[in-house]
């Protein structure tokens, strides 16, 4: 899921005709007051944190600031600001519009109806999932005629416009079609979207591009980006590897395996952090190049749980081996596995051989992992 900052969606609005404020991005105070000086961004203006998460208006970072002084101490606030966990680091600058009305429009996939939908709503402003469901007119387009005329006169209709505003809605909802199929979007949304006077313009903006068609979009490698350089590294080597914040470490094979062992794992308390999912491989190699890269993102304990199918229990065993003979004592974690499936006995036993304790109860080896992540005394060696 590629989800661009609201100056990268407001580019492609503005790509394809969509209204809006007149705004610049700026990662400094001084380069923000600068565009303010300059006339660049017309005062009173609003300053935006660039940030992925949702919901900045409530959060403190959107501010608005009437003189060149008040944007600078604005724009300083909210690049300090670590907003839901992600620093900001760009800010948008917009001229401040006397908004009449907050209107919310989106395009998006329905994916059980297997076609683009056109979401409409007259309570702009807020997030769409707290509206009221009988408050979104929801209305399934076909993709080869795109959006007809029926479909914008029950937008204008849903959203209370009419006339010159309704006509504006009209071109809006043309230009936002086109920019959803042409840059494979598969979520366009505009909240709000402002009735400034009889005009609409866009004041949010949250694309998502289709990931599968990542590839035909190359000028958004930079943002792809946004792994961990051992995520970067795992990522090569075609191992799905994610760094989150929490101590445990998990591998496992299959995502559904991981995601349950997560949960199992919170469920005692603990603080999975650092997943890695072998999938279905049947390389002891593999396996060992897996742990070295766990061993690397520094865990406080791990949890192998592995479920044989194509991936052979035996196979998983040679590679642990094989990696707790050649990570640094300084590097080694409480490993607690715990392996069930083909070739079940023959890889307890390999582990065995090499010290290491095979439990076969799930809730047993969650409890000791979590109390072994919880323990004081930093990394010794295999459990
Ligand atoms: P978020 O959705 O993250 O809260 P928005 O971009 O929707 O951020 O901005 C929050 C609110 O700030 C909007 O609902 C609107 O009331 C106000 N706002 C945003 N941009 C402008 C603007 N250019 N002029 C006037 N008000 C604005
Ligand atoms: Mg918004």
């Amino acid at each position: 899921m590629v989800k661009l900052a609201e100056w990268r969606g407001k580019e492609i609005f503005r790509k394809y005709g969509v209204p809006l404020p007149t705004g610049r991005v700026a990662r400094s105070p001084s380069e923000a007051e600068q565009w303010v000086r300059d006339g660049t961004v017309p005062l009173p203006c609003v300053i935006k944190a660039q940030v992925l998460a949702g919901g900045r208006g409530k959060g403190g970072a959107v501010r608005f600031a009437q003189t060149p002084e008040e944007v600078r101490t604005a724009a300083a606030a909210i690049l300090a600001l670590d907003f839901k966990g992600e620093k900001v680091r760009e800010i948008l600058l917009e001229g401040k519009l006397a908004i009449a009305k907050e209107l919310y429009v989106a395009i998006a996939l329905d994916r059980s109806g297997r076609t683009p939908i056109l979401l409409t709503s007259p309570q702009g402003g807020v997030e769409i999932e707290s509206v009221d469901d009988a408050a979104i007119v929801r209305q399934p387009v076909h993709p080869f005629p795109g959006l007809t005329g029926y479909e914008k006169r029950r937008a204008a209709q849903s959203l209370g416009l009419s006339g010159a505003a309704a006509r504006s809605l009209s071109t809006l909802l043309d230009a936002l079609w086109k920019a959803f199929n042409a840059e494979d979007a598969e979520l366009i949304e505009v909240n709000p979207l402002a009735l400034v006077g009889e005009s609409l313009v866009a004041l949010d903006a949250k694309v998502i591009i289709e990931d599968d068609a990542t590839f035909r979009h190359p000028e958004y490698s930079e943002i792809l980006d946004d792994r961990t350089p051992l995520e970067e590294i795992a990522r090569e080597k075609g191992i799905a590897f994610v760094q989150l914040d929490g101590n445990i470490g998990v591998i496992a094979n299959g995502a559904g395996l991981t995601m349950a062992t997560l949960d199992v794992l919170m469920e005692f308390g603990g603080r999975p952090g650092i997943f890695l999912d072998l999938g279905g491989t049947d390389d002891a190699a593999k396996v060992t190049e897996a742990f070295l890269l766990m061993a690397q993102a520094k865990p406080r304990a791990v949890f192998l749980n592995i479920f044989g199918g194509v991936t052979r229990c035996d196979t998983v065993a040679n590679g642990l081996v094989q990696a707790m003979a050649e990570i640094p004592a300084a590097q080694r974690f409480p490993l607690v596995a715990r392996i069930r499936g083909n070739n079940e006995v023959e890889g307890i036993e390999i582990l065995r051989r090499a010290g290491i304790v095979a439990l076969s109860s799930l809730k047993e080896s969650a409890q000791s992992v979590v109390a072994a992540a919880q323990r004081d005394a930093p990394a010794g060696g295999p459990a």
